[in-house]
């Protein structure tokens, strides 16, 4: 059986965390999981959150596979017992002893991350990037998350010039002062990955940012065109800045589009004659419509998949995702990524969770003659780290 638990990682594609030390074993498993929803949630629904509804929530975050699964490798970290109260012990006994920062450093050394590359734009209010950075212990390469600056325009600018020449300006500024190593969407949490390429028209922009103002924010149809223009010339400028584009695709949190986030839905504008030159990493892979941007990757040059999302949260799917991404996309166009968020656990987590689910899908190439061990060992190292290098220059 191959083993890749040597291997450095770049996780393409996670999250800053804020430093949380002493957790209850309830607020831990609020912190790391995925799914279940919260009292928030309930509460906006109208439903009133009482201790058994709390009880139900917390029993449905530590159900899933993926939370079962973290909990056993961190027993095993910690040679405790495989319970959320002697692991959450453990770790907050840890954490006392030797600080946090060095707690943090030691779990991503132990699955051999050596850079992050994190979108800030979650959570919000957004983490400080220099105390993140001195706190986790590794290289961390930030991507600018476009939403957060349309929505603070949208709350500021009303002119249609003053507007196009802030969003301009503000990416500039990310991506040559600010270090930030390319730019990130959400549109398909918004109003949906089918963006017609004419929608790059200014007119378009600026009738829709009209028809906004006039609305007093009830633009209809109005919003949609509006975040599609902003959409095509955050291409623009990745081409200019030869910087890659991270576009969300596939499974969210609760609030995602998920009728309108198949990464099928890119196609006409990912072959735009004038998009051709930028370089797309569809985020998440578009799990559960993996297979898709597999395809896309295969028969368009210039499109990455990161694996991350369904990777570690969908527990189990890891190795069939992978098999199943690499039906059709070379493997020097996959990249490892976590989507993970709020504690260093989940993103250890991830990386022994990708290791293992790597090696299952290459094993099997091996055995089935697709491949041999050492082409294995080679797309296993282009996976986990050197693809993420070279498209993003780091
Ligand atoms: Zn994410």
């Amino acid at each position: 059986m191959l083993d890749f638990s040597d291997l450095s990682v770049v996780d393409v594609h996670c999250h800053p965390y804020i430093r949380k030390e002493k957790l209850s074993a309830d607020d831990w498993v609020a912190e790391v999981s995925f799914g279940g929803g919260s009292a928030e949630y309930l509460q906006e629904g109208g439903i009133e959150v009482d201790d058994a509804v709390l009880a139900m929530l917390q029993r449905l975050k530590r159900d899933t596979l993926y939370f079962r699964y973290m909990l056993r490798r961190l027993a095993e970290y910690f040679q405790v017992e495989a319970t959320v109260e002697a692991v959450v012990e453990a770790r907050n006994r840890a954490i006392a002893d030797e600080g946090y920062a060095v707690y943090a450093q030691r779990l991503h050394q132990a699955s051999g991350i050596e850079t992050l590359i994190v979108d800030d734009g979650h959570p919000l209010p957004q983490v400080d990037l220099g105390s993140f950075r001195a706190e986790v212990g590794v290289e961390v390469a930030p991507v600018f998350r476009i939403e957060v600056l349309i929505q603070q325009l949208l709350d500021e600018v009303s002119s249609w010039p003053e507007f196009q020449r802030a969003y301009d300006d503000g990416i500039a500024a990310a991506l040559s002062d600010g270090g930030y190593k390319g730019l990130k969407s959400i549109i398909a949490y918004r109003t949906g990955l089918d963006i017609d390429p004419r929608s790059r028209s200014s007119a378009q922009g600026m009738i829709a940012l009209e028809k906004i103002r006039r609305a007093r924010g009830r633009g209809g149809d109005a919003i949609k065109n509006l975040r599609d223009h902003l959409f095509c010339r955050a291409i623009e400028r990745c081409i200019e800045f030869d910087v890659p584009f991270q576009v969300h695709t596939g499974m969210g949190d609760w609030e995602v589009h998920l009728a309108a986030c198949r990464p099928a839905l890119l196609m006409e504008l990912l072959r735009y004659p004038a998009y051709r030159a930028c370089k797309f990493l569809l985020v998440h892979t578009g799990y559960p419509y993996h297979a898709e941007a597999g395809y896309i990757a295969n028969v368009l040059p210039n499109i990455w998949c990161d694996l991350s999302e369904g990777l570690p949260f969908a527990g189990n799917a890891g190795a069939r995702i992978i098999a199943e991404v690499l039906e059709m996309a070379p493997p020097s166009r996959v990249c490892y990524g976590s989507d993970t968020y709020g504690s260093p656990e989940p993103f250890y987590t991830s990386a022994l969770l990708g290791k293992q689910a790597l090696a299952q899908a290459l094993q099997a190439l091996i055995n089935d003659g697709f491949m041999s061990a050492a082409q294995a060992q080679e797309s296993a190292k282009m996976i986990l780290s050197d693809n993420a290098r070279e498209l993003y220059g780091i």
